[in-house]
């Protein structure tokens, strides 16, 4: 398949929205509450947007967006690393061949099922599983038994791994057939950039070095029956404004040709990383302004993807930007293999990059509750057949907020009871019993008391 990212295009529509009219602004702001996305076109108006007051009624949008579409919702994950041998050589990125003062491990299974253990035992029922790109330690085999390895660990009070999504090197349509028998949610892979002078100088040698064969990735996951893409831009690299093009234009070219767009857009920015030149000083640093500017125009670009903010982000930032369209976020995160179970400084020696946020699931869940967004571990979708185009199409008349907020409420309740600190405890119990009092109504209101009170029995893994 071609190469379908031009950059003279992105830098063309760049130039012509450049001291955009506010009037024309206005209008595609406007546009944006009607909730059918937004044409690239536009999108370079409002990136182009630099006066505050229109900048303030972007991120406005983009709330109003969040709330009528994902409602108070959000999803929390724990990514797994699970080996950081690499045969690349990012120039961002700790894993990368050349730093040879890395401490280089691929965990066993038997290391992958207590690693496991811990998250289950904190109360994660989502992994995203990711590894370096190194075909004799991080196989495609190695990949497939450490999924399965995963998905087998039980721990007490029904503690199980029930979606795995996974983020790892591009395969060919046939590796993709093979990845999709072992029950994956999502396949997360990230372009990293969409420039390619910028991509060919951070990317000097390993198979990653191939633009094009990455750009299709994608387009071979939907080949091989993967139907749930998440896409991603590794912001800092290259400027902001040219990268949110390119992940509109490369989930339009994927809508196109497969009839679904990406389900997820992961936004990291870059962190420190130990011996890696690009992440120490960022060609294109995002500010935080600019970064909240980018999250809100992503929103109002593509209203029903999914947003992924990682612990990549302070705990202050995030909250910030939890408001303007994120709905999936991790917790509790380590970025070196077997870190779950070893928190020594050793250790830490083998970590992808530097954390933002470190404070424990529990801690993050206390906080987010707090402020009001409900943490929901559900993956309901996934295991009812609702993904790809079928989520899309229940999506778009406003069902993510009648299934998920649900959803969201009972996965919650069972995290409350079986694995919160008191005080955790308290102000989700309140949550609850403020959605109950103002979200559900009538009818909804009673299938979900009753189900709450099964809940309560004993009853696990209540979804609709
Ligand atoms: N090795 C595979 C790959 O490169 O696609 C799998 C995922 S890699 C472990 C996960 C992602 O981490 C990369 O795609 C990149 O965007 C991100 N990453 C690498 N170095 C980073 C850094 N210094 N700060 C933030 N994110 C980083
Ligand atoms: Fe390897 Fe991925 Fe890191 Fe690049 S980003 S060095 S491919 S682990």
């Amino acid at each position: 398949m071609r190469d379908f990212i031009d950059d003279n295009y992105i830098e063309n529509i760049l130039k012509q929205a450049k001291d955009p009219d506010p009037e024309r602004v206005c209008e595609i702001i406007k546009k944006a509450y009607e909730l059918k996305g937004l044409p690239p076109e536009d999108v370079a108006f409002l990136l182009q947007t630099e006066n505050d007051e229109l900048i303030g009624e972007i991120l406005q949008a983009a709330h109003k967006i969040k709330e009528d579409i994902y409602g108070n919702r959000l999803v929390l994950f724990a990514p797994l690393y699970i080996a950081n041998l690499c045969a690349n050589n990012c120039l961002y990125c700790g894993f990368r061949r050349d730093n040879k003062e890395l401490n280089r491990v691929a965990l066993t299974m038997d290391q992958i099922a207590k690693e496991v253990q811990v998250l289950e035992r904190e109360g994660h029922k989502r992994l995203l599983m990711l590894c370096g790109e190194h075909p004799a330690r991080s196989s495609l085999d190695y990949f497939m038994e450490a999924i399965e390895t995963a998905y087998s660990v039980k721990t007490e009070h029904g503690g199980e791994i029930r979606r795995i999504n996974v983020e790892l090197a591009p395969l060919e349509v046939d590796g993709f057939k093979r990845l999709k028998k072992t029950g994956i949610g999502t396949y997360l892979l990230f372009q990293e950039t969409y420039h390619h002078e910028t991509y060919k100088k951070m990317h000097p040698s390993g198979p990653k070095k191939d633009y094009a064969y990455r750009l299709t990735a994608m387009h071979r996951a939907q080949e091989g029956g993967i139907d749930d893409i998440g896409m991603g831009a590794l912001f800092g690299l290259y400027d902001y404004k040219f990268e949110v093009l390119g992940l509109l234009l490369h989930a339009l070219q994927l809508e196109q040709d497969c009839g679904v767009g990406p389900h997820t857009i992961s936004i990291p920015r870059l962190e420190p990383a130990f011996n890696a030149p690009a992440a120490i000083k960022p060609p294109h640093p995002v500010s935080d302004h600019d970064f909240k500017k980018l999250v809100a125009i992503i929103r109002m670009a593509v209203p029903y993807t999914g947003m992924i903010l990682t612990t990549r982000e302070t705990a202050a930032m995030r909250a910030e930007v939890f408001a303007l369209g994120v709905s999936q976020i991790s917790a509790g995160s380590r970025t070196n293999p077997g870190g779950y179970q070893e928190d020594s400084s050793e250790a830490f020696r083998a970590a992808q990059f530097n954390l933002g946020d470190t404070r424990t699931l529990d801690e993050v869940i206390l906080d987010i509750t707090e402020r009001g967004h409900i943490p929901s571990f559900c993956t309901a979708c996934y295991r009812l057949g609702r993904t790809g185009k079928d989520f899309m199409d229940l999506a778009k008349p406003g069902l993510i907020q009648k299934f998920c907020q649900t959803n969201a409420v009972f996965s919650f309740k069972e995290y409350l009871l079986d694995y919160a600190t008191p005080a955790t405890r308290e102000a989700g119990e309140k949550l609850i019993q403020k959605m109950l009092d103002e979200t559900f109504k009538t009818k909804r209101k009673k299938m979900v008391c009753d189900r709450l009170q099964k809940i309560e029995d004993g009853t696990r893994d209540v979804y609709i």
